[in-house]
């Protein structure tokens, strides 16, 4: 959540990351101050760094009480100011000390009493920085990946479609899916989803090390997992459309107004949910978003329209290339549902627990050989943190190895496609590439770091070696000799 605050994912850094969209990178803070409206909201005489006080003064319409405000993800609880690393808070207060900057200028009361005095204790235990935030931008200057570098890495239309997807990414995608999405789509989509829960329950008897009843209320489990594909009905309808986005003003004139209100909207639009029964069918991302997710708390798994297109699926694509696309992505959210922390939830969706022990305990015992394996793994020398990854690399693992079965249940019922013309490869193989190849991927060693640190998955490098040489079928059609790196003899294995 820290780096992505950084993107301008939370209001602090989108406020700072709009402001700073056009600034020259060595003078940063006095273009900010010709480029922002003076605000002249009376602020609070509040010590300390009250998280109210911050909301207060970011959505001084929001009528909120303290209780909701704790809740909100993007504020700091006391919790978190005592539990958090020291350089993420430093981190937190600067944006906020640069908030101040931004809306009132220096040297005003609030920026004055948003900054610590480093000399005075306030027995909290709370972190401050050890400097101001102007000499740690000059000390940090080698390590820290500034908006201008992320700036000069993205290409402004990249940058202009993902704000519109942020903000307005349903409109968006409204266009999106008349424009891409083939209707059939779904059902086939559907119908994948099947083979591979299919072949998902099916493996699940070959597990030595599950006892009976677990593995009833397993398939249970994968039975009632449901799906969601493309996007919601809602987007094509243009007053159902106009009703999700009503209260939020756009214009063509400004781009920090368009983020600030936006920021309004939804925050009101998220108080708004609180304490209210939860929708089952409320989508997290976006009709044109390249990705998907499983949602323990619903046992759901979500497909957007963005990710039924190739590499990972294409009508006019071979079955092994579409398997090795969409299908494992397909079979990693559903092992998604029986990895570390979705073995918690039941199939309703409550963390209730629903393991016979022995097989919790065969269970840990097998992650602990991945959180191993992958810890085994370097990016320019730096480790891979097998703990922190462990969760998607079970799903990586029981995803491939799902969607390898299905296709050949597909195989076996339709009957083997015909080879690639000019393409020397088997379609077992071919099923394989398609997997690996929708992992090329290219990235400084600055984002490979910050990858390492904070991202749950595996770098995309062992998303690939890592599934791949615990595959049995794969050293068996690409004729790995035993003791080779991708079948080195030991392999690990969940699901
Ligand atoms: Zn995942």
């Amino acid at each position: 959540m820290a780096e992505a605050g950084r993107q301008g994912r939370t209001p602090v850094g989108l406020l700072q990351y709009a402001a700073g969209m056009d600034l020259p990178q060595e003078t940063p803070r006095r273009r900010l101050s010709c480029w922002l409206p003076t605000f002249n909201q009376p602020w609070e005489q509040k010590p300390g760094l009250g998280s109210t006080y911050i909301l207060d003064a970011l959505f001084p319409s929001l009528p909120l009480t303290p209780n909701q405000v704790e809740q909100s993800y993007f504020l700091l609880t006391d919790d978190y100011y005592l539990n958090t690393d020291s350089q993420v808070l430093d981190a937190y207060l600067e944006y906020m000390v640069e908030l101040a900057y931004c809306w009132e200028g220096a040297g005003t009361p609030t920026e004055q009493e948003m900054r610590p005095d480093p000399g005075a204790g306030d027995g909290s235990g709370l972190h401050h920085p050890s400097s101001g935030p102007e000499e740690r931008r000059g000390e940090a200057s080698t390590t820290r990946i500034t908006i201008a570098d992320l700036q000069s890495c993205t290409p402004r239309w990249q940058t202009c479609i993902g704000n519109t997807d942020d903000t307005m990414g349903f409109a968006l995608g409204a266009l999106f899916v008349k424009e891409t999405f083939d209707r059939n789509s779904k059902g086939i989509a559907e119908q994948m989803i099947n083979e591979i829960r299919t072949a998902f329950k099916e493996s699940l008897d070959q597990l030595s090390w599950m006892d009976p009843d677990t593995r009833e209320a397993a398939k249970d489990k994968a039975d009632a997992i449901y799906d969601m594909i493309g996007f919601p009905d809602f987007i094509l309808d243009p007053k159902e459309l106009d009703d999700v986005y009503d209260g939020y003003e756009v214009g063509e004139e400004s781009f920090f107004n368009n983020m600030f209100n936006f920021y309004n909207f939804s925050s009101r639009v998220m108080s708004e949910q609180l304490r209210k029964r939860p929708s089952r069918d409320q989508w997290s991302m976006t009709p044109p978003t390249v990705n998907a997710y499983y949602m323990a708390t619903k046992n759901g798994i979500v497909f957007p329209a963005g990710i039924l297109q190739a590499p990972f699926y294409s009508h006019d694509h071979p079955k092994a290339l579409n398997f090795g696309g969409i299908g494992v992505v397909m079979g990693h959210e559903l092992t998604h549902a029986f990895d570390d922390q979705g073995r918690e939830y039941d199939k309703e969706g409550n963390m209730r627990p629903w393991w016979q022990n022995s097989s919790l305990q065969s269970f840990q015992q097998r992650t602990e050989c991945m959180v191993e394996q992958y810890s085994r793994y370097t990016v320019n020398g730096e480790k891979v943190n097998g703990r922190q990854t462990l969760g998607e690399n079970i799903a990586d693992n029981g995803g491939l190895k799902a969607a390898y079965n299905a296709y050949r249940s597909w195989v076996r019922l339709n009957g083997e496609e015909k080879r690639l013309p000019a393409v020397n490869l088997t379609n077992d193989q071919l099923f394989f590439l398609g997997f690996a190849q929708v992992w090329c991927s290219v990235r400084t060693p600055e984002s490979a770091h910050e990858g390492l640190v904070t991202d749950t998955h595996s770098p995309p490098r062992y998303r690939v070696i890592g599934t791949l040489s615990n595959s049995q079928d794969f050293a068996h059609h690409f004729q790995c000799p035993v003791g080779s790196p991708m079948n080195s003899g030991s392999r690990c294995e969940v699901w």
